[in-house]
């Protein structure tokens, strides 16, 4: 089998070639390098490569596999991580100049569980300055482009991680999502990708931006590889304590997701995943701020998912229209504590110069974070000052406890909503990079479910008047994981996306 042959394909197909021994877990290693070591230079996706480590793990999961070792959830499957996650002997920058030379003695969580499945990690991705931003314009080391027209960015924060998977580098990769990190980037890429329930992933060894809203998940190129992927790395982990204890997940994720669930999901037609569900579309999303050609594809899917036996009708989130403030002032509080650890001392770039202390970690913060971050940190400092903490963060959370209510009066009536990912499909690189504000309101539909702790996927559904792809957003009540993921299954099939990337293909 020619290396080509090997790129574009599922876990499912992956683990059938070497089944059949048509292939290894080495020889997929070695065709995915050379796909990365054609395209990288052009799309900018990663920012440090771990090959070596990559083909050792391979070649060691080869010899476990010849030996009869059972196959792992992810085994031979290469895999790429956003780089706020650690990993150890290589650097974790967060796409920051304060961490470049930042090398952690530990793993992330989720990086653990990814080895223990037998992943092969190719390296660490791209992401707008500590995962602050919608394009991947904001990176200190370089831009990334979108596989699909490299005239557009490919959406951000983890916009690297969603171009790696989009132009075959790898076949799944971990982002962050915070208020959209994960599902904007898939919807601009044409992919899938999904923000599970907060907590659903341990945060441990994730860099943290605004930890209440934080959550690592999955990139892919269809909804079984996006289960899969999450499966590997989900579960309790006593390092972060807000990770969901196993009891709480016997108790309220049902269905749980496992691999059978999986396979009994994808095995399905799109009738047997969506009968019967009642689904909500948001109507202040499909409204005013969101471009027409967008809502149209939308709107198809819904009419889709209907023809299908869902129960599809229109449902109001009330305080929405709150979230991107709301958001502003939470995400930038947490933000700027959790930022106050990179001072030249504890963590980061230290300026040599200066003459006393405070003037090195003014002159250390000063060269080492860019103008977003800096933005963010003054903005949070000031939410959280004395005189303003009840006006701005308190007001803030209130409003935010007013959007999770919204939600979860929507859940006695429906077990999902729908909505666009995004207001509009991806933009072209310089479009909202001068205007904060019209960058940040790229994100209006996807922080409600970050707010709210809900999980929440986004798969294509068709294509904005530009040929580039739009994604739509379903969110679920908390621990309904495995119910979106089968919803998308069925949605996924219906709509036939093998047409849709076809026609991407074609641009
Ligand atoms: N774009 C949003 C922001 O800039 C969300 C980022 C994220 O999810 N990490 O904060």
């Amino acid at each position: 089998m020619s290396k080509s042959q090997l790129i574009g394909r599922s876990i499912a197909e992956l683990h059938s070639l070497i089944k059949a021994k048509e292939t290894s877990c080495l020889e997929i290693t070695e065709a995915h390098i050379e796909q990365i070591e054609k395209g990288d230079q052009e799309l900018g996706a990663f920012l440090s490569y771990t090959f070596d480590q990559a083909k050792a793990a391979a070649a060691r999961w080869d010899e476990r596999l010849t030996k009869g070792e059972a196959m792992p959830l992810l085994a031979g499957v290469p895999v790429a991580i956003k780089d706020n996650m650690c990993e150890v002997d290589t650097r974790t920058t967060c796409g920051s100049k304060i961490l470049e030379n930042f090398v952690s003695p530990y793993r992330a969580y989720a990086v653990e569980k990814l080895h223990e499945a037998g992943a092969l990690i190719l390296g660490k991705t791209n992401l707008d300055e500590f995962a602050m931003g919608s394009s991947t314009e904001h990176s200190a080391y370089k831009v990334t482009r979108n596989p699909i027209d490299p005239d557009y960015v490919p959406g951000g924060s983890s916009g690297g991680s969603a171009a790696a998977v989009g132009a075959g580098f790898c076949v799944t990769a971990l982002g962050s999502d915070t208020g959209g990190s994960i599902r904007q980037p898939a919807s601009y890429c044409g992919l899938v990708g999904m923000k599970p329930t907060y907590g659903m992933v341990s945060r441990f060894g994730l860099v943290a931006f605004a930890s209440s809203l934080d959550q690592i998940g999955p990139f892919a190129r269809n909804v079984e590889d996006c289960a899969l992927t999450l499966l590997a790395i989900a579960g309790h982990d006593k390092r972060d304590s807000t990770c969901l204890s196993e009891s709480y997940r016997e108790q309220y994720a049902k269905p749980a997701l496992t691999r059978d669930f999986i396979k009994e999901f994808k095995a399905g037609s799109p009738e047997e995943n969506l009968k019967g569900k009642r689904i909500g579309i948001i109507k202040e999303l499909i409204g005013d701020g969101i471009d027409e050609d967008v809502k149209r594809p939308i709107l198809k899917a819904a009419a889709l998912l209907e023809k299908c036996g869902a129960r599809v009708e229109e449902v109001s989130l009330p305080h929405a229209k709150y979230a991107l403030s709301v958001y502003y002032l939470v995400a930038t509080a947490e933000a700027s504590a959790n930022l106050a650890r990179f001072d030249g001392v504890r963590y980061g770039h230290r300026n040599m110069d200066a003459a006393e202390l405070h003037a090195m970690y003014y002159a250390s913060r000063n060269e080492g974070f860019g103008a977003e971050v800096k933005r963010r940190i003054m903005l949070g400092t000031y939410a959280l000052s004395s005189g303003y903490y009840d006006a701005y963060y308190k007001k803030a959370q209130q409003v935010r406890a007013l959007i999770t209510a919204d939600f979860h009066k929507i859940f006695e009536n429906f077990e999902m909503v729908v909505s666009p990912t995004a207001p509009s499909a991806a933009f072209k690189f310089g479009a909202k990079s001068d205007d904060p504000i019209q960058m940040y309101m790229s994100d209006i539909a996807s922080i409600p479910a970050n707010l709210a702790g809900l999980p929440g996927i986004s798969l294509p559904c068709g294509l904005a008047d530009s040929n580039m792809p739009v994604g739509i957003q379903l969110v679920g009540r908390p621990m309904s994981d495995a119910s979106l993921l089968q919803t998308a299954q069925g949605l996924e099939t219906a709509l036939d996306l093998k047409l849709v990337a076809e026609k991407i293909k074609s641009n």
